[in-house]
């Protein structure tokens, strides 16, 4: 490789790189060894999975957020001969999303751990994937704030609001003309048809089994409960700047429509696709080109049927939080997705049952008296959220069994 094609290369930053998303991203870049060059991955605490990755990649940087496991992945990759240099931290995450020499950076590490290290990458200018909806939940008018002064280009890769994205035309000054509202599509998880007086039973394997799609164990339990659905609502709010009532939520169990654009003329848009997330993660990464992405085609003649349905309120009550919240005092969908985080970690270590998720995020709603002025920092959102999971755990510690 001449000099010249390795400074065409992009060069990519993925937080999160051991996660769902992480490891989809790359298996969409070992595709395209000409375009996509790994600069930096990072990972909590998983130093077999991050080895593994850095021995194939050998990228210039990796980043454990937890030192302990930095220090034992340095030594490994020594003793491997490896010249990928090793930090440790959460502010080194932040750093490396700013790197100068990183191009594109992939925000998908679960929480709003991502909200610091992707706001980073918002605030240098960086062409940012984000899969990590819980920092635009967390920080949304902060966050889109930062990616209008740093010049970042924000690229969507949930994949609904992929879909949304993909249904409008690349000169974002149109949309607020051409949208009357948004329609995101959900597949009602693995619960939908389940008995709701049965739900207390669920255990964390069955949560995490979703009919439709493989990812990390936080997700699925937030699609199992629809919370997941009620963090895409605020997320659409902040990525395509819709009122609350803009948003529409249909179940659409066979998760072939990622979402759909209801324009003003009441014509429908709607992207279609295998349930991949390597489409949305190819889109994101060659926007605004397409790329081969691994995904398989759809079959058309295999399609059975398309069906919608209303959500049922009394079965995901968690949905209504996201209206609720955004018609809120500013923050309030931060301490909700603090409640959530908190709350889902005590149901998969076994301290709450499924049934109560919701009861604990509406409880710590209700509890948590939101300080003034915390939404307009990086300090004061990370204060609030800290504040709002004490608040959290005195409401589970309560409920434990
Ligand atoms: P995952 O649990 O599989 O992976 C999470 C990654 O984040 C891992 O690499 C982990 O090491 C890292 N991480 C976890 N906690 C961290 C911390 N405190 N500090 C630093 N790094 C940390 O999660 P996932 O399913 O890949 O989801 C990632 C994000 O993408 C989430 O916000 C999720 O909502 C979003 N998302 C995922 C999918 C999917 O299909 N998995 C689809 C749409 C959106
Ligand atoms: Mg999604």
């Amino acid at each position: 490789m001449t000099h010249s094609d390795a400074a065409a290369l992009q060069q990519v930053c993925i937080l999160g790189s051991t996660g769902s998303v992480g490891t989809s991203t790359l298996d969409v870049m070992a595709r395209h060894p000409g375009l996509y060059q790994v600069f930096a991955l990072t990972a909590h605490s998983r130093v077999d999975e991050l080895l593994a990755q850095c021995l194939q990649w050998q990228p210039r940087f990796a980043v454990m957020s937890d030192a302990d496991a930095a220090a034992r992945l340095r030594s490994r990759l020594q003793q491997a001969g490896s010249r990928t240099e090793v930090l440790a931290g959460s502010s080194a995450l932040a750093e490396i999303a700013a790197h100068p020499e990183v191009d594109t950076v992939m925000g998908a590490i679960v929480g709003s751990a991502g909200l610091a290290p992707c706001l980073a990458a918002a605030r240098s200018g960086k062409r940012l994937l984000l899969a990590n909806k819980e920092a635009l939940v967390v920080g949304g008018a902060l966050f889109m704030r930062a990616v209008r002064s740093g010049g970042a280009t924000l690229l969507p890769i949930d994949s609904e609001h992929s879909a949304i994205f993909q249904c409008l035309p690349e000169d974002a000054t149109t949309w607020q003309q051409r949208i009357q509202r948004i329609v995101l599509t959900a597949s009602g998880g693995p619960f939908r048809q389940r008995d709701p007086g049965t739900l207390g039973a669920v255990t964390p394997a069955e949560a995490c089994s979703h009919p439709n799609w493989v990812m990390g164990r936080k997700i699925s339990v937030d699609s199992a409960t629809m919370m997941n659905k009620a963090l895409e609502v605020i997320e659409a709010r902040w990525l395509f700047d819709l009122a609350p009532e803009q948003i529409e939520v249909v179940i659409h169990p066979q998760s072939i429509i990622h979402s759909m654009v209801v324009c003003r003329d009441n014509s429908v848009l709607a992207q279609l696709g295998t349930p991949d997330m390597r489409v949305p993660i190819a889109y994101g990464l060659a926007w605004p080109r397409r790329i081969e992405s691994g995904a398989q085609a759809l079959d058309f003649t295999q399609l059975s049927a398309l069906t919608f349905e209303a959500p049922d309120a009394a079965r995901f009550p968690g949905l209504q939080l996201a209206w609720d919240t955004l018609r809120g005092p500013q923050g309030s969908t931060a301490v909700l997705n603090a409640a959530n985080e908190e709350a889902v970690a005590a149901f998969l270590d076994g301290r709450i049952g499924f049934d109560q998720i919701h009861a604990v995020n509406a409880d710590t709603l209700a509890a948590f008296v939101l300080p003034a002025g915390a939404t307009e920092s990086l300090d004061g959102l990370l204060e609030l959220d800290a504040a709002a999971r004490r608040c959290a755990l005195q409401r589970i510690g309560s409920r434990s069994r």
